[in-house]
């Protein structure tokens, strides 16, 4: 990864490399600790932070669900952020934030609550997620052969850390089986999310995006939902089986990370005309000129630096 300059750790900036932690913090061994993914984009007026209190909310409620008290508001969360952009004075066309909390030292055990809560905000400049080609051609997906742990079991609507050990076996299976994502399915054998994606298809002219039921609420399907709206296409959220994603038009993920990508493929099941789809590109560009400040009408989901 590329370093950068300054990482906030609880309050305070401190030099990237003296950010450090015990190698007995509580959350190293038992899993429990919240993120955030957010970017910022170098807009015509300077580094853009997209949805920033949206992100820092979602933190926060990632928190509440998982027991954590982060003793930080969302205001002061916020500010961080701005500052933390700012003094790292970064060169690139974007830049990738990380807010996270997580149990440091002292206590052992499962029960979590005298463990002592980490604050941090870290930002890195950051290529595309799943590759440049990628968001051009469409990337391959392989549905996963675990499923997104079921409710009953687990808080997918939490950005929580321990929710990644799902996703990381779901990704090395698709990349040692010569995919690049993975897609997950839920207990009952429809369409969660991707690793860490959300996922929609184009059928017949029209949008289709599971409800978040086993996922996480993410920010960028709502933007591209509230987009799709604006530019006429019609939009519905149901279950997606199997089936209909092998027959889709056209399908892609949205993620803060991933931003649009297309998929070309899925179970070596061509989508489509095996490229980047019609629907998809325009949703694409149109997603790229909002978070490049391209688009008066979104200016309100922008927290210029
Ligand atoms: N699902 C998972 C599991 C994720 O990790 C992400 C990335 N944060 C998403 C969906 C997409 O969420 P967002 O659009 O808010 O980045």
């Amino acid at each position: 990864m590329d370093a950068a300059k300054y990482i906030w750790m609880n309050g305070e900036f401190k030099a990237w490399e003296d950010a450090q932690t015990h190698v007995l913090s509580h959350t190293l061994h038992y899993g429990n600790g919240v993120i955030e993914g957010t970017k910022a984009y170098k807009t015509a007026k300077g580094y853009a932070i997209f949805r920033l209190n949206d992100h820092t909310k979602r933190l926060k409620e990632s928190a509440k669900m998982t027991l954590i008290d982060i003793p930080y508001t969302i205001g002061e969360m916020n500010q961080a952020q701005i500052e933390l952009i700012r003094k790292n004075e970064f060169t690139g066309d974007n830049v990738y934030i990380r807010p996270f909390a997580f149990l440091g030292y002292g206590v052992m055990g499962v029960y979590h609550k005298q463990a002592p809560v980490e604050t941090v905000m870290a930002a890195w400049e950051w290529g595309a997620y799943l590759g440049e080609e990628g968001l051009k051609k469409g990337i391959r997906l392989k549905i996963a052969s675990m499923s997104r742990p079921a409710n009953t079991s687990n808080m997918g609507k939490a950005k929580a850390t321990a929710n990644y050990l799902n996703s990381q076996m779901a990704k090395f299976e698709a990349i040692e089986c010569g995919y690049d994502e993975a897609l997950l399915l839920d207990d009952q054998g429809y369409v969660a999310e991707a690793s860490g994606a959300c996922f929609f298809i184009v059928k017949d002219g029209e949008l289709i995006s599971p409800p978040n039921d086993n996922s996480l609420a993410s920010i960028t399907q709502k933007t591209v939902i509230e987009m799709a709206g604006k530019m006429g296409i019609k939009v519905s959220r149901r279950r997606i089986s199997r089936e209909e994603v092998y027959v889709a038009d056209e399908a892609f993920l949205t993620g803060t990370a991933a931003e649009i990508t297309p998929i070309r493929d899925v179970d070596a099941r061509i989508i489509g005309t095996g490229s980047r789809g019609e629907i998809t590109e325009k949703i694409q560009s149109a997603y790229f000129d909002i978070v490049f400040g391209r688009n008066p009408e979104y200016e309100h989901y922008l927290t210029y630096i």
